[in-house]
């Protein structure tokens, strides 16, 4: 049983037995998931949120019955309000409508309608399967929670007893986060994974296991991220577009990752480079490959986006976005442009790599933007061979990364 890879006293994972029981691979994406990402110290408090919800509760805004307070229809409206402004699918949000109206088909809803089944939860086959049972106290959707992204330990959550002061209270926390948006994306999501974990367990007899449910999360999260971009591209990239003329940090929680190709239309060679920074514009990592033959420019790019990606595929950075200098190279990523059939397997290899990693982005920049990754491809492309620079980095380089972060430079 997953619980028992969990330290019932601290709530962490129980490292040593992760090593024995998973392959290296398995054992590194369970341990990734052990970063609370919505706080600057990486670790989940449960008492700042819930200082803000008794404030919130205090001014009326929960929605609770506070102290003096009717609850009511602003109770109501006020749940209502939460669902539709998630950023989730149509069909995800009447699901959590379903769920906060407590109509849910779960077995001891449908007792009460008087349809004829056992109440056992179809998870773990105690209790009465309610709702609250379903998503919060299951043993399933405790290791569930735990393993997601939100690192969630739903045993100390306030209202756990039922479903909907549960889901207000969660949001609630969430939204005083620094990355609101896509926490709540996450809770969204992963209710409804329980939900699908729990459907199939009952009607396909699906055994159901919460490292296999988190990983699938993980992989609807970013598919419907990646398809968000493709539909509104134009929010991010328009600032861009219309604003960085030179390299930006990116924002905290994401890092940021530099392509560049050189590239010889005579020799058809060249070499690859890229340049991975935090949101201090800090160096992480750096490095290129020369010696690459490549039929045309583009292709030469699109080989310098696929081995960044490999290169944090391989240190494990999994948030991250992508900038290159190909415009036409980024829209194909983005499935704004027709791939060209000699691209087809780059492309290929790329959105494979995409899938390994939790959150990716590509965007297009102008030159002045990625002249760090620039001078790499223009090194290694001179040097031949496969090269990788950490922090420190090299001379050569620390001129680029230094004007990128506008830093004096003093001879
Ligand atoms: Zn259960």
């Amino acid at each position: 049983m997953v619980n028992e890879l969990i330290n019932p006293l601290l709530h962490t994972w129980k490292e040593d037995m992760i090593a024995r029981c998973f392959t290296p691979e398995e054992a590194s994406r369970i341990s990734d998931k052990l970063i609370w990402h919505f706080s600057t110290h990486e670790r989940y408090v449960i008492r700042s949120g819930y200082e803000l919800a008794l404030h919130l509760q205090r001014n009326g805004e929960l929605g609770l019955k506070g102290a003096g307070e009717a609850s009511g229809s602003s109770a109501k409206s006020s749940v209502w309000k939460l669902v539709w402004h998630v950023d989730a699918p149509p069909k995800l949000k009447a699901f959590i409508c379903l769920g906060c109206s407590n109509i849910l088909a779960v077995r001891q809803n449908l007792c009460k309608r008087r349809v004829s089944c056992t109440g056992e939860c179809g998870l773990c086959g105690l209790n009465d399967e309610t709702q609250a049972h379903i998503f919060f106290q299951c043993d399933f959707a405790r290791a569930f929670w735990f393993a997601s992204p939100l690192q969630l330990d739903v045993t100390r959550l306030a209202g756990g007893e039922d479903f909907i002061p549960t889901w207000r209270y969660v949001v609630m926390t969430l939204s005083s986060s620094e990355h609101a948006v896509e926490a709540i994306q996450w809770f969204v999501f992963g209710l409804w994974r329980i939900w699908k974990t729990r459907n199939l367990a009952v009607f396909e007899g699906a055994k159901a296991n919460p490292i296999e449910a988190t990983h699938l999360l993980l992989n609807q999260v970013s598919e419907y991220r990646a398809t968000q971009q493709e539909v509104q591209p134009h929010l991010h990239q328009a600032i861009r577009t219309s604003v960085a003329q030179s390299w930006c940090k990116p924002p905290q929680g994401l890092l940021k990752v530099n392509c560049d190709a050189a590239w010889s239309s005579h020799l058809l060679r060249g070499g690859v480079g890229w340049v991975i920074r935090d949101h201090h514009g800090l160096l992480l990592c750096a490095g290129g490959e020369g010696d690459l033959r490549g039929s045309s420019a583009l292709m030469m790019e699109l080989l310098a986006i696929r081995h960044a990606l490999n290169a944090c595929a391989n240190f494990q950075l999994t948030h991250v976005m992508v900038e290159s200098d190909t415009q036409r190279g980024i829209s194909m990523l983005n499935g704004q442009a027709t791939v060209e059939s000699d691209l087809e397997g780059l492309v290929f290899d790329i959105q494979r790599l995409v899938a390994t990693l939790s959150r990716v982005s590509f965007v297009f920049a102008p030159r002045s933007c990625n002249r760090a990754a620039h001078a790499v491809a223009g090194f290694v492309s001179k040097q031949g061979g496969n090269h990788v620079w950490d922090h420190l980095g090299t001379d050569w380089l620390f001129n680029s990364l230094a004007s990128d972060v506008n830093l004096a430079i003093r001879y």
